[in-house]
């Protein structure tokens, strides 16, 4: 897209578009450089109006809260897309149905599961994502996941048509779904059961410390560097990698974390190049030790 192209957004879009903006501080690994065009959608009329005359002229990559992705440090030819607190709300549509944006945090759903006594939601207080990331992941932990609870998606299409798909449409795989790659999510229903408030805070809280025991928090980090190979062993990812890569190696200040050897952190100013060159490292190691071959859990986008 050319800047002048710009011209034919509307003066309150183009408040709203930003050139060459940087990456780095808008998701978990803190690495990548900058995008062409971010554009910060307020509501529903902003964003079909900017999809329809951004007419799919240049990549598009929707951005949720960056905790599943590693950005590369080049200029990213396109258009992150992120949506703005209207996406965000959260509200009640009978004592067991919710509808949440899909800019609400994951955190947020499941504190307002248990304001309203709705059970099924507890596994996201786990998982620092947004909605809409967790449903294209089909994000979860503990035996729960998003496909669990998850009624019916609304969302808009790069061409700007809005659609509803009810879940049942769509099938979901581990971290996955069959969802088309060109669709920005928009909010979501979910359904759970009424159960004790006592209950569902006891619940959340033992998860919470389930995970904090297990993985390591404040570090810079994409949470599962690979899937479990599900298709190929029973063995947890975490456990090959143990058994096949030595540890303490680095590449840059790209390291293996010491609490999850599948938590992969950048320790200070760790470069795409660096990280890559790790998950490789891990990836080449596992293949010849085990004949395994491991498979990205986390998004590269380039
Ligand atoms: C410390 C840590 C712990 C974690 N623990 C877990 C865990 O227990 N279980 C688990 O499953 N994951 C875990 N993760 C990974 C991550 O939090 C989840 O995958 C999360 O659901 C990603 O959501 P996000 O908003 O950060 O998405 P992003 O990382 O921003 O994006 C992920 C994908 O979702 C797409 N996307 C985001 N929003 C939308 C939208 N509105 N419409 C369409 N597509 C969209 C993006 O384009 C991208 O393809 C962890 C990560 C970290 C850093």
């Amino acid at each position: 897209m050319k800047t002048k192209d710009i011209e034919n957004f509307s003066e309150n879009l183009k408040s709203k578009i930003n050139f060459n903006y940087d990456l780095k501080k808008n998701n978990w690994f803190n690495i990548g450089g900058k995008t062409k065009l971010y554009f910060k959608a307020e509501n529903l009329k902003e964003l079909s109006e900017f999809l329809k005359i951004y007419n799919n002229r240049a990549k598009i990559f929707i951005l949720g809260a960056g905790s599943n992705i590693l950005l590369t440090d080049k200029l990213f030819e396109g258009v992150i897309i992120k949506l703005g607190k209207n996406f965000s709300k959260i509200s009640l549509l009978n004592n067991e149905t919710l509808i949440a944006g899909s800019g609400a945090m994951d955190r947020q759903l499941s504190e307002f599961a248990l304001t309203n006594s709705i059970s099924g939601f507890e596994f996201l207080s786990c998982i620092p994502g947004t909605i809409g990331g967790g449903i294209r992941m089909n994000s979860g932990c503990f035996n729960s996941e998003f496909k669990d609870i998850l009624i019916s998606v609304q969302a808009i299409d790069y061409n700007g048509n809005i659609l509803t798909i009810p879940s049942k449409q769509i099938k979901f795989e581990y971290r996955d779904c069959s969802l088309p790659k060109d669709l920005i999510f928009l909010s979501a229903s979910f359904k759970g059961k009424n159960k004790q408030k006592i209950i569902i805070e006891n619940e959340m809280n033992d998860l919470k410390n389930k995970k904090n025991l297990a993985q390591p928090t404040k570090i810079k980090t994409g949470g599962s560097t690979f899937k479990n190979p599900i298709h190929q062993t029973s063995k947890k990812v975490w456990e090959i990698i143990k058994e096949s890569v030595p540890l303490d190696i680095k590449f840059g200040d790209a390291a293996i974390s010491e609490k999850h050897c599948n938590f992969f952190v950048n320790k200070k100013n760790a470069k795409f190049e660096d990280m890559k060159k790790l998950i490789n490292f891990v990836k080449d190691k596992v293949k010849s030790k085990t004949g395994l071959k491991l498979e990205l859990e986390i998004i590269l986008v380039e």
